[in-house]
């Protein structure tokens, strides 16, 4: 039932100072003068897409709709020595030094305002907020909704709207601090998380299972053979999916590549990069609220069965704020207890009822 299980949701309002805006002026250089030439050569006006209205989406629809068991805690800043374990000291000295500026980081459209650099330490320490309070058994399971997102980001890159890679610094510090030796880290997100597979390529304690669409789709990276290398080969797993595929084939590969991967590896604990743009809403695959809640179900049972029911979600992206904040409440409410029921293809239930309703309109009595 709902409310039988005990959920802390994390959020805090320091990750709404994150406001790029392409109107205002950024550092000059090489960079800002190619993605300027970029911009002014779109039909469409282009708008930064990851935007504060997405989490208050969240948190408005939590606010008017609370769910039974769910409660709400503030979010905390990682340290430089936490976002150290997965990034370099000089990569996090220079995203520091653009504090109070508008800078471009990438093409790829990771660009700063003013309150982005501490938005993104918030939003890595919120992550480890959430590992923290499932490992002191201050709940069953615990949702971390942030921004900036991170499973872009690389040891040494921004990339993809991420600045600090949140479930990865998550993972190292559930290892360095908490006493985990194992992490499987499980990315829905419909874009491969290239930064989490760079950060743990040839790390043995950290499964990466990543379901996603398809290269070319971004960033890109996320092909089968991508297993990992030297004493991490194996331990990196990815199912790319045609655009278009929905909840009957991610639901299949999560009984039938990510169960027996996680019954193998017997994680400590399991984190989730949950992005919401899987969702149809988001136009690049197929999944239905119900697909998302089937997910949740199947990773709680892994998380019961292995890790002492510890199961941490960490948003990534998302960028319908229907399908994101009614995806993250469909999850919580499994993760409450809700449970859920299994989805079947889209349409084949209409279909059969359709085929019963005229069933004997063409037949010659
Ligand atoms: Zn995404």
């Amino acid at each position: 039932m709902i409310g039988d299980r005990q959920v802390i949701v994390f959020h805090d309002e320091r990750m709404l100072g994150h406001r790029p805006d392409v109107e205002n002026p950024f550092l000059p250089g090489r960079l800002d003068k190619r993605v300027r030439e970029i911009l002014a050569g779109l039909v469409v006006k282009w708008n930064y897409p990851e935007h504060p209205g997405r989490i208050t989406a969240v948190t408005d629809l939590l606010g008017q709709n609370p769910v039974p068991g769910v409660r709400m805690e503030p979010g905390v800043s990682a340290t430089a020595e936490q976002l150290r374990r997965v990034h370099t000291s000089s990569y996090v000295e220079d995203i520091y030094a653009l504090r109070a500026q508008h800078a471009w980081l990438d093409v790829d459209t990771t660009a700063v305002s003013p309150g982005s650099v501490e938005a993104a330490e918030v939003a890595a320490g919120t992550a480890i907020a959430a590992v923290e309070a499932v490992i002191q058994g201050r709940a069953d399971s615990a949702f971390a909704v942030v921004r900036p997102p991170g499973h872009h980001a690389e040891p040494v890159r921004a990339r993809g709207f991420c600045l600090f890679n949140n479930v990865a610094v998550a993972a190292a510090h559930a290892q360095a601090a908490l006493g985990c030796r194992k992490v499987l880290i499980v990315d829905w997100d419909v874009h491969h998380g290239n930064g989490t597979q760079d950060i743990f390529w040839a790390d043995p304690d950290v499964l990466f299972f990543d379901i996603h669409r398809a290269a070319p789709f971004y960033p890109g990276s996320g092909h089968l053979h991508e297993v990992g290398a030297g004493l991490g080969e194996g331990t990196t797993v990815n199912v790319p999916l045609p655009g278009g595929a929905g909840d009957v084939a991610m639901v299949k590969a999560f009984r039938e590549i990510l169960v027996p991967a996680a019954d193998w590896f017997r994680p400590d604990l399991i984190l989730v990069s949950a992005g919401f743009d899987a969702h149809r809403l988001d136009l690049a695959l197929n999944v239905s609220y119900q697909g998302f809640a089937t997910m949740t179900g199947l990773l709680m049972e892994l998380a019961d069965r292995h890790s002492e029911g510890r199961l941490a979600l960490v948003l990534e992206g998302g960028y319908h704020t229907e399908s994101l904040s009614h995806g993250i409440r469909t999850v919580l409410e499994v993760l409450a207890g809700g449970g859920w029921q299994e989805p079947e293809e889209c349409g084949v239930r209409e279909v059969m009822d359709a085929a019963a309703f005229h069933r004997n309109a063409f037949r010659d009595e």
